[in-house]
């Protein structure tokens, strides 16, 4: 069925891929016995797109890719859960990792936590198709982080973007006496204290009560052009979103793949986001390592708070389109629902989201730092940006 020189590929870049994980389990069949103290990072010679993860098929202009070769690609195990229905991809190395695919869905479960896909998942002939899309720029950067992506340098200047501000108060609960725009600057302030301590140069977007706006009107595009400006490594946005009443949780999201849809343009907010962008948008370079960040943050936000998962979501957000680094928006509660509200307006709670934000950061440049070679110093490893990136 499948041409064969693929295949080799994909052994071969699974092969290093257990090199990368585990220098001490070379005992697979798969991988030679190469100490890694010697060889060469694997991740940096990569292709940034590597053949192994063959297209499956084609369907209305999108690359699909079978759940098998994705799992191959990844060094997973693939196994169906239930026949023709869900795959559960299991990493072969430290099998907690995991994520499931279910057909007729556009959501995955990511380690428990939900993911909401560009394109639906689907099975045909006896294999679960998922797009290319999703699974090199929304599941790789969760289940193996840095595989077929280019190493970003590491997280230093950190910019933080609290929502809203001056004449533009956000969402608000009366009942509680919340406002958006004064929530966000609260807990950016927190964080900013937080990375602070833990050695990052934080930058804020405000620093009080103001708008971003150029001739009087309130320019959203400010704020990443802002943390260009700064040389951000990194751009969080804070929210707290509103809902309908009964909507509580917790929301991440990262900027939309080219061609692909809002998350929430499938339901009932299509209205609010009907366009497909069909170029690239600059922050659109970095979507490997914002999925690879966002997951870093939505973790620590729902261990920390225990709310409810809304998932990791995709939307075009006017404040991460423009940005020259990978760039998240988090929404950690809802504060039109009383119950979310009721714990927003608790200082304490709102410092747990500064430290869940502060703790997802720092993993997130553990992970690049356990990527990037140990014997050169880091700035000299740092693979060349493309072409096309202008940091
Ligand atoms: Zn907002």
């Amino acid at each position: 069925m499948r041409p064969a020189a693929p295949r080799l590929t994909a052994i071969a870049l699974l092969a290093l891929a257990l090199l990368i994980e585990t220098p001490a389990q070379t005992s697979s069949s798969a991988a030679p016995s190469v100490s890694i103290t010697t060889a060469p990072a694997p991740l940096r010679a990569a292709p940034a797109r590597p053949a192994a993860l063959a297209t499956g098929l084609r369907v209305s202009n999108v690359d699909y890719v079978t759940a098998t070769d994705l799992a191959l690609w990844l060094g997973f195990k693939g196994t169906w859960t239930e026949p023709l229905k869900t795959i559960a991809l299991v990493d072969k190395i430290n099998p907690v990792n995991h994520a499931e695919l279910t057909a007729d869905a556009r959501e995955a479960g990511v380690n428990g936590l939900r993911v909401f896909l560009g394109e639906k998942v689907f099975q045909r002939d006896g294999h679960l198709y998922i797009s290319r899309t999703d699974a090199e720029r929304a599941l790789a950067p969760l289940l193996r982080p840095g595989l077929g992506a280019v190493l970003p340098p590491p997280s230093k200047i950190i910019v933080i973007d609290p929502g809203h501000g001056g004449e533009d108060p956000g969402a608000e609960n009366k009942a509680f006496g919340l406002r958006e725009k004064t929530l966000t600057l609260d807990v950016a302030l927190r964080l900013k204290k937080l990375l602070e301590a833990a050695g990052f140069q934080a930058v804020m977007t405000r620093e009080g009560d103001t708008a971003l706006s150029g001739n009087k009107v309130i320019d959203l595009s400010l704020r990443p052009n802002l943390a260009n400006r700064a040389h951000a490594d990194l751009f969080i946005s804070i929210h707290f979103n509103a809902a309908a009443k009964d909507t509580r949780g917790t929301e991440v999201f990262t900027y939309a793949p080219r061609a692909q849809h809002a998350a929430d343009w499938w339901g009932q907010l299509s209205h609010q986001d009907s366009a497909l962008e069909t170029t690239e948008q600059p922050v659109n370079r970095f979507d490997r390592w914002s999925s690879a960040l966002a997951g870093a943050l939505h973790r620590r936000m729902l261990q920390t708070l225990k709310t409810e998962d809304r998932g990791k979501k995709i939307a075009h957000w006017a404040v991460l389109k423009t940005l020259n680094c990978p760039g998240v928006l988090v929404e950690p509660a809802i504060i039109t629902n009383d119950s979310d509200a009721r714990r927003v307006a608790v200082p304490a709670f709102r410092q747990q989201i500064a430290e869940a934000l502060a703790a997802g950061v720092m993993d997130y440049a553990a992970t690049l730092d356990s990527l990037r070679p140990k014997t050169q110093p880091a700035a000299a490893t740092a693979v060349p940006t493309p072409a096309s990136n202008s940091r």
